[in-house]
């Protein structure tokens, strides 16, 4: 089969690699329909996180099941399945607590930027969907693997509620799946923090309430001045870098909630949020506990995710996928084989 490795920051190629195998009784082997570059994928690629050697690439998926280990039971070959980026067992303690990111047997995919893709744990991974979904709809499933996963972590981190202000950093996929998480969990006033066109159309149609497009200083007081001058009630941060995460302290206000996603690169202030009363919660999204609820929405078509792939490439191309995301030209890229 073919699928995508990265070889060094810049150079990810399309090549010929091992078909998977079932190796433990637990794995599904899927099919994919469809796959994507996710913004973490952009760490390697642009040199900031090390690429150590030739490694397969990627980590979202939706797919048909060709392939079961004996101990599997709740997916089969033919199933229409979706899975999370973090696979986890779904039974260990750690899981039974809601926490599947953090699954005592958590594991990784080899690589889903490819035409096939083992999953371990399928059980707990995996969710089939009743029947063959309609081809509208895949793209939004296929967000459910991580990127509106990622984006409702950051709401439910955050505390976002009915009633309550929301401040989102950050205008790439997470953070426009973060603007529509709180929007379905009943946010007041939903304030994007975007500069480009493109985005903030998504984001509006995701029922943010205000588009800030200031950063830093003058961002802060944009946020401050439509939340009563105390800044917002939640904060979710879905960037990771050092400015986006003072950013959102900058935003939030006295005893309130920032919600982290972004992968961290920088530090926090975490003395002046303690004065300021100010909760901070956040990691990787516990996929598989949001998964069955998130499906149902997409699925009655009350969200549609799907809207951040504004590039769609056949899997052959994936470096275009790679370079259209770093140079800014897609917000997010879906890949068919
Ligand atoms: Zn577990």
């Amino acid at each position: 089969m073919f699928g995508a490795v990265i070889h060094a920051p810049g150079d990810v190629r399309y090549e010929e690699r091992p078909d998977p195998t079932i190796v433990e009784p637990t794995d599904a082997i899927v099919r994919t329909v469809a796959a994507c570059v996710c913004g973490s994928d952009l760490w390697r690629y642009r040199g900031i996180a090390p690429v150590a050697k030739p490694t397969p690439i990627g980590h979202e998926l939706c797919g048909v099941v060709e392939t079961v280990g004996d101990a599997v039971t709740t997916v089969k070959p033919g199933d229409f399945v979706v899975g999370g980026f973090n696979p986890s067992d779904n039974v260990c303690p750690v899981c039974r607590k809601g926490a599947t990111a953090n699954c005592l047997h958590g594991a990784h995919y080899d690589g889903a930027q490819a035409e096939r893709i083992r999953v371990p744990w399928a059980d707990g991974t995996l969710l089939a969907i009743p029947g063959t979904p309609d081809a509208d709809l895949i793209p939004s499933i296929l967000a459910l693997s991580d990127v509106m996963c990622t984006g409702w972590h950051a709401a439910v981190s955050a505390q976002v509620g009915p009633g309550k202000s929301v401040a989102v950093v950050g205008d790439g996929a997470v953070g426009l799946c973060a603007v529509l998480a709180s929007v379905q969990l009943g946010a007041h006033t939903v304030i994007a923090m975007s500069r480009h066109d493109d985005r903030q159309r998504v984001a509006r149609e995701f029922g943010a309430t205000h588009i800030v497009a200031d950063r830093d200083e003058a961002g802060a007081e944009a946020v401050h001045a439509l939340t009563d001058g105390i800044g917002a009630d939640c904060v979710l941060e879905c960037v990771g870098t050092e400015s986006a995460r003072l950013q959102a302290v900058a935003c939030v206000r006295p005893g309130g909630d920032i919600g982290l996603v972004g992968v961290p690169h920088g530090d926090l202030p975490v003395n002046d949020l303690f004065w300021h009363n100010v909760g901070i919660k956040g990691g990787p999204a516990h996929v598989r506990t949001y998964l069955p609820h998130l499906l149902d929405l997409v699925l009655s078509r009350t969200i549609n995710p799907g809207l951040v792939f504004d590039l769609e490439l056949p899997l052959s191309e994936v470096a275009e996928a790679y370079a259209a995301m770093d140079e800014r030209r897609a917000i997010k890229s879906l890949l068919r084989p």
